[in-house]
């Protein structure tokens, strides 16, 4: 699992169809709910900030346009991985509820779209921090860099 490991910094921030825009400041995303122009999507366990639970992922209520959107793909994000993959796993086909760095984080493999892949929770703890020839293991899909239809509303 790398989940929990990750220091949060930033906060994500979905328009209002779910596709992710950019990171802000976990203040700014915080001034956003207080305001009422987002939502928490997704939160940390256990952490609150007033009477919301400390957001991992924010959605924003009205669906904003962005010039820049169609010029370039969507930038990297777990949400992302999960919805390109169609939350199937690319070890073994079970849902999966997880990400997965291909190569793994602590040997510097990146947070992109080309390093990781949707994981069942059972095939993330096999991998673990190891390569796939470590861990004796295949992926039985590529991994690749979406266009926004790719991580559209499914
Ligand atoms: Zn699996």
């Amino acid at each position: 699992m790398h989940r929990r490991e990750e220091v949060l910094v930033h906060v994500l921030v979905l328009n209002a169809d779910w596709q992710p825009l950019h990171r802000v400041r976990l203040k700014h995303a915080v001034r956003m709910l207080f305001r009422g122009v987002a939502e928490v999507h997704e939160a940390e366990p256990d952490r609150m900030i007033g009477v919301w639970p400390v957001p991992k992922v924010v959605r924003l209520v009205q669906y904003v346009v962005t010039r820049w959107r169609h010029a370039r793909g969507p930038i990297w994000s777990r949400a992302g991985v999960l919805a390109r993959d169609n939350r199937i796993c690319g070890y073994c086909g079970a849902t999966a509820n997880t990400i997965d760095h291909v190569k793994p984080r602590s040997r510097g493999g990146l947070n992109s779209w080309l390093n990781t892949v949707a994981a069942c929770y059972s095939c993330n703890q096999r991998k673990s921090d190891k390569t796939l020839a470590e861990a004796g293991m295949r992926l039985r899909v590529t991994p690749y860099a979406p266009n926004w239809a790719t991580v559209g509303v499914r």
